[in-house]
């Protein structure tokens, strides 16, 4: 018996009937068919077709050939709410060869690249969504109100409040496999944090992609809506996806990033390739942010304290710090990765996970030195302030993020031209789209007052 006919045997005895092979657009978002079991050896092979004019950042015109989707046996899933469903992430090939604007399939070539210098990319991303009530005129709203009384970090009652739903989303990751170690209420009121084992970047960015589709089914079965946007209230902390970043030798597994004897200059417990990769990621930050931050919304998240009257745990500044999360790029105590908090929920995990890698290796090449880690309080200090320590500032704007992605060569060198000019076509379009609509703040603002 072959490998796919031992997959699809195994399958068959698990009661499966459809199988989808996802792929993503340009936003991160899944799209596929549903192909039945019995036609399973074809699904295998790539026989599903699709025509990407029809997806958003697929780079395809009307009257193109079809790209086909070929799944990754490998990484498939039995939907545990819908067992006759397995669900395959995908690539996309075009007459047989890699299909490159499919950002899966170009987060494995740069993957390759880091395979070919003997490094395997770890990755953990940490899951932060809000869970709210849908208003009778279409708002979102915290479930409970009496919940806006208070500051809610870590709330033991809030999360047992909520226990159906968090302990089902708790159970389903458990039940994948995923290796869930803790889950929490995070600092905004309704928003829960769920955190399990980072793994090779391929296998999280399918992870991350799945439950937010997860998260949304099993909310709606609770009549609430998990919402990714990345901040839902201007008067409450956003949803990031901070990234957790190590390379580890690729025969021995070897974390590459550890200084175990903290011997390392500025005794964080980062190995020299650490901090240069540290300097790749800070050297294109602003333009990296455009892919981790990538909509208008993004940039209401990225300040100091918004409406809220307290600090928002959101990066503001491309720096590089100690254990210290008022700087995008920090180290964690425990040493051996390297955060990047820029990242948030809206992002396209392989679209992000290619750009940050890429970075990481130009800046290990490089031998590049990311400077000291600052430890102080980065949100007290003004902006001429932080002009004087030389600390830069993360884009304002989708606007802004899109210039500095735009005129970084960089970006071509790793996306190429193509998905470069698809990835600001679709993101000028959102930002000029926002900034010709008049928003409710506008006519309350001015309507009266003119
Ligand atoms: N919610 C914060 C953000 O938007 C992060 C809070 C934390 O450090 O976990 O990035
Ligand atoms: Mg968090
Ligand atoms: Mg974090």
């Amino acid at each position: 018996m072959g490998a796919v006919d031992a997959i699809k045997q195994d399958l068959l005895a698990k009661g499966v009937k459809y199988c989808i092979g996802a792929y993503v657009d340009i936003h991160g978002v899944p799209k596929g068919k549903i192909v039945p079991i019995s036609h399973f050896e074809d699904f295998a092979s790539g026989s599903e077709l699709y025509t990407g004019y029809a997806l958003d950042g697929l780079g395809q015109s009307p009257n193109d050939d079809e790209i086909a989707s070929v799944p990754d046996l490998e990484r498939g899933i039995q939907l545990p709410w819908q067992k006759e469903v397995a669900w395959f992430p995908a690539d996309n090939t075009y007459h047989g060869e890699p299909y490159l604007l499919n950002t899966r399939t170009l987060l494995k070539k740069v993957l390759a690249d880091a395979a070919a210098k003997g490094w395997k990319f770890n990755l953990g991303i940490e899951c932060e969504v809000y869970f709210l009530k849908l208003t009778d005129e279409g708002g979102l709203a915290v479930e409970n109100s009496d919940d806006n009384l208070m500051k809610p970090c870590y709330d033991v009652k809030r999360f047992l409040d909520s226990y159906g739903l968090i302990d089902e989303i708790a159970s389903t990751i458990e039940e994948l496999g995923w290796g869930l170690y803790s889950f929490d209420h995070e600092d905004g009121n309704g928003q829960f944090e769920f955190d399990f084992e980072y793994s090779d970047a391929l296998t999280m960015c399918d992870r991350y992609v799945f439950f937010r589709y997860m998260a949304k089914k099993i909310a709606a079965k609770h009549g609430l809506i998990a919402t990714f946007m990345p901040k839902p209230f201007a008067d409450k902390t956003g949803n990031g996806a901070h990234f957790n970043m190590s390379l580890a030798d690729i025969e021995t597994g070897a974390n590459l990033f550890k200084q175990a004897d903290r011997s390392d200059p500025h005794g964080l417990g980062l190995s020299q390739l650490g901090y240069q990769y540290t300097a790749g990621i800070l050297k294109h930050g602003r333009a990296l942010c455009a892919a981790w931050a990538p909509t208008v919304n993004s940039y209401k998240r990225l300040v100091r304290r918004g409406l809220m009257g307290y600090y928002s745990w959101a990066p503001v500044f491309n720096s590089f710090g100690t254990n210290n999360r008022t700087n995008s790029v920090r180290i964690p105590m425990a040493g051996g990765r390297v955060e990047s908090r820029n990242a948030d929920s809206a992002c396209n995990p392989y679209l992000a996970a290619a750009l940050a890698l890429a970075a990481g290796m130009e800046g290990i090449e490089g031998q590049l030195d990311p400077g000291a880690p600052r430890s102080e309080n980065l949100y007290a200090y003004s902006d001429e302030e932080l002009k004087n320590i030389g600390v830069q500032s993360l884009p304002r704007s989708l606007g802004e993020a899109i210039d500095a992605f735009a005129g970084d060569p960089f970006i071509t060198q790793v996306l190429g031209q193509e998905l470069r000019d698809e990835f600001i076509k679709y993101k000028s379009a959102e930002w000029e789209e926002y900034n010709l609509t008049i928003s409710p703040w506008e006519i309350k603002k001015y309507a009266r007052l003119y």
